[in-house]
């Protein structure tokens, strides 16, 4: 069955559209008849203006099935994530839309392990809801709510998890980005607990986002990049609405895309484990790849989205994962995107490296990428898989767990059919742009060809 409500990270619309006081109502009722232990629910909003009243409508939802409600108030995801299995409840909400902007709101799903909901749970809670198959409110089973403060214990198992002396020692100054969500109540405070001169920027929560906007793109972060070089910090960070995202910032003032911050977590973090196997989504650039290489690791390759990285990490008992997106996920911590565990790693490795940021990052080898994308049919979709793999040409490697990823000596591509719209995404990746440019003609020409064949 194929997702109607739930996309890659919950369930996401505009207010007052898709998002309205029915639906909420309706989906949570679901969500809840769909609890085999009925509770607790931990319940957690970011700044959204919308956020309050959505959170209020939820928590009547599961009330009124007799469900124990803790709300831990307005917080990161992560913290919603790290909350359900310390308190051993069943399942958590984080009303947000992540990087979506303002007028948006949504729900994430969280399951008793801390983890997003799986697919197959996604699939049963949209079953109950289309099927009506729900209890509705009836205002008179209410069961308690409590309120409850996590960021403490949350700041201290990320402390526990760093060489807080060493970063304490090496006094370093960063500049923290907010962008006016949630990541503001908690990365400025940690940092200065580990000893770093912190300067913010856009950390009042405001949930129409004046400061940059939600989504904290390289373009977006001039502030921070004029700050960084400005005060002379050691590093910056920018979040994204609700935090389980980091993307940094070098001393110089250069704001880098995830995929370099994240090869630098694997290299450090990896070299210095006895496990060295690192997730990552097939999507992920070659420097991934480079890193494994060089220190004799092993990568694993995971569909697009978090919950498959996250799922991953513990079937196959991993301590790192991470997205370009500037999702780092450190398992000792807990097994999904955390940016404010990102933003203490960074001091910490900082803190203990004799090289300025700029330089660690200029170790790695550039790449030139370039994604276009192709109008096709839904309905074709999968018989233009097909042929395109039947009609593949000489590559190093194929790899097809979403979508088809062919490894060349000079780069890669990856051809994926969009799940929402009638379109394919091709992604290309090389040692220079002119290299990018030809995979890219030649993925173009392998889809169209496959178009054209199969609608004959
Ligand atoms: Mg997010």
């Amino acid at each position: 069955m194929k997702r109607k409500y739930f996309g890659t990270n919950g369930i996401r619309g505009v207010v007052g559209e898709q998002i309205n006081d029915t639906f909420i109502s309706q989906i949570s009722a679901s969500i809840a008849s769909c609890m085999i232990d009925k509770g607790p629910m931990i319940i957690g909003s970011d700044s959204r203006k919308s956020s309050p009243k959505l959170k209020d409508i939820i928590t009547a939802s599961f009330q009124a099935q007799g469900i124990e409600v803790i709300d831990i108030g307005v917080v990161p995801t992560p913290l919603v994530q790290f909350a359900v299995p310390i308190l051993r409840a069943e399942t958590g909400i984080m009303v947000t839309a992540s990087h979506n902007p303002p007028e948006f709101n949504g729900i994430k799903v969280i399951d008793c392990d801390g983890i997003e909901i799986s697919i197959q749970k996604q699939i049963q809670i949209e079953k109950t809801f289309e099927n009506e198959d729900f209890s509705v409110i009836q205002g008179n089973e209410k069961q308690k709510s409590t309120r409850m403060d996590l960021s403490r214990e949350y700041i201290d198992q990320i402390l526990s998890l760093v060489d807080v002396e060493s970063i304490q020692k090496a006094k370093l100054s960063a500049v923290v980005d907010g962008g006016n969500g949630v990541g503001s109540l908690i990365t400025p405070y940690l940092l200065r607990e580990l000893g770093v001169k912190v300067t913010s920027v856009n950390c009042q929560l405001d949930g129409n986002f004046p400061g940059r906007g939600v989504e904290p793109t390289p373009e977006k972060l001039t502030t921070i990049s004029n700050i960084s070089s400005n005060v002379g910090a050691d590093f910056s960070i920018a979040h994204d609405g609700d935090a389980d995202r980091a993307i940094f910032g070098d001393n110089a003032g250069e704001v880098h895309f995830g995929d370099k911050s994240i090869a630098l977590f694997e290299k450090w973090i990896l070299s210095q484990s006895s496990n060295k196997k690192f997730v990552t989504p097939i999507s992920s650039s070659s420097i991934m790849v480079d890193v494994i290489e060089e220190i004799g690791g092993e990568i694993i390759w995971t569909p697009v989205g978090c919950i498959y990285v996250s799922r991953m990490m513990i079937e196959k008992n991993c301590i790192l994962g991470g997205e370009e997106n500037g999702g780092l996920f450190y398992g000792p911590h807990q097994s999904v995107r955390d940016g404010m565990m990102a933003a203490a790693l960074m001091a910490e490795i900082l803190a203990n490296s004799d090289k300025k940021l700029n330089k660690l990052l200029d170790e790695f080898p550039k790449y030139f990428q370039k994604k276009t994308k192709i109008k096709c049919p839904n309905t074709i979709k999968e018989e233009v898989m097909n042929h395109i793999l039947s009609n593949i040409e000489q590559a190093e490697d194929i790899i097809t767990i979403d979508g088809i990823k062919l490894f060349f000596l000079d780069g890669w591509t990856l051809i994926r059919p969009s799940g929402t719209e009638p379109i394919f995404r091709i992604f290309v990746e090389s040692s220079t742009s002119e290299k990018a440019e030809s995979l890219m003609k030649r993925g173009i020409n392998l889809v169209s060809e496959a178009i054209q064949s199969v609608s004959g």
